[in-house]
């Protein structure tokens, strides 16, 4: 791993991008807690080019354009996911607001049509492939995403075929549950090394779909920072088989975009459902405390809480800050999101905690 961490700074020492000059610059002072403490937005992109409103993946080159406009306004400094987990590590020194650009599935479109935009900006990016695509119709080819990565943008996996991990079809399982997780995160992971020369350092799962025995088998695999799809932002304490991400969509207004980057993570210090959890159900209630040091800062009237986009019901106590949230019908089977959100006094300022949970029939959980 040490060896690791020497050639990604070796590697990002020769990047082109001058706004990684602080990697050197800022090698011998160690990252403050507060730079470990400050939330880091990880954007989530797919397809670029102008496709209309039928298709809310692709993002229009104009869209783009403003929303690094608004980032570079916003004084964002987009790095790699290397760079950031060594930051976090204390092992190098962050810039100011970093924030990582992560683009799914590894389409042609990136590369003529969103690539000479990253770099008029000079912004790097991670790109996070599947191995089935590489070389497909669609797909950018092995030798686009090697020139990618020479010109300091980072290779992350995207799995092997792109399946639904938490819930694989009968033929995917016809080899048992592990066979299936395997092949397709280390399966991944092995494929990108060959060709790559070096390890991956991230995963972004499929769909956003996770739970802990697919965090598991990632981090059985190799990976060292796994991405979902939970709305959100990050700081060091986010586990990283767990990191949030903003998922912009065609349309996304100027406004949306602001507030969605300047999330803040909401801290929780116990919950009666943890995130990638799969429990029995039915589930019709989940309790929660937020953290102390978040308590004075929140408005206890602001809270707003959903369920698979849903809105529930909630009661507050701000002295001890605890909330209960009441589902609109039990959760009985199936994946879902929760997301909590409360404002602050500031215009803007709010808090934001979102994950995944799957709860499972009781029966079909006892007959395993
Ligand atoms: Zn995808």
């Amino acid at each position: 791993m040490k060896l690791l961490g020497k050639f990604l700074i070796g590697f990002l020492g020769l990047a082109l991008f001058s706004q990684l000059a602080w990697a050197e610059a800022g090698q011998g002072s160690a990252a403050s807690v507060s730079v470990t403490a400050e939330p880091v937005p990880v954007l989530c992109y797919h397809r670029f080019g102008n496709y209309g409103p039928q298709d809310p993946y692709f993002v229009s080159t104009e869209e783009l354009t403003r929303q690094f406009e608004i980032l570079r306004n916003e004084g964002f400094t987009p790095i790699t996911v290397s760079a950031l987990l060594e930051g976090w590590a204390g092992k190098r020194a962050l810039p100011p607001k970093p924030l990582l650009i992560t683009i799914d599935d590894g389409y042609a479109d990136f590369a003529h049509t969103a690539l000479p935009i990253f770099k008029k900006f000079e912004f790097p990016a991670t790109l996070f492939v599947y191995t089935h695509f590489i070389d497909s119709q669609r797909g950018l080819t092995h030798a686009q995403l090697r020139e990618l990565e020479a010109q300091g943008f980072e290779i992350g996996s995207h799995s092997f075929t792109h399946p639904k991990l938490t819930k694989p079809t009968r033929l995917e399982l016809a080899q048992g549950q592990a066979a299936f997780l395997e092949r397709e995160l280390k399966g991944s992971f092995d494929s990108l090394q060959a060709w790559l020369g070096h390890p991956v350092v991230s995963l972004a799962y499929p769909y956003g779909l996770w739970d802990t025995t697919v965090a598991q088998a990632a981090q059985a695999a190799g990976y060292r920072a796994m991405f979902t799809v939970d709305q959100g932002t990050n700081t060091a304490k986010t586990p990283r088989a767990q990191l949030k991400r903003i998922m912009i969509v065609h349309n996304t207004s100027d406004r949306m975009f602001k507030y969605l980057i300047n999330d803040r993570p909401l801290e929780i210090t116990e919950r009666s459902l943890e995130p990638g959890a799969r429990v029995p159900g039915p589930v019709t209630a989940l309790t929660l405390t937020v953290g102390v040091s978040q308590r004075e800062a929140i408005n206890p009237r602001s809270w707003s809480a959903l369920k698979g986009g849903i809105k529930c019901t909630w009661v507050y106590t701000a002295a001890d800050g605890k909330l209960k949230v009441t589902l609109p019908s039990p959760w009985t089977h199936g994946t879902d999101a929760v997301m909590l959100v409360a404002r602050g006094a500031q215009p803007f300022e709010h808090y934001k905690e979102t994950w995944l949970a799957t709860i499972v029939p009781p029966r079909a959980e006892g007959g395993k």
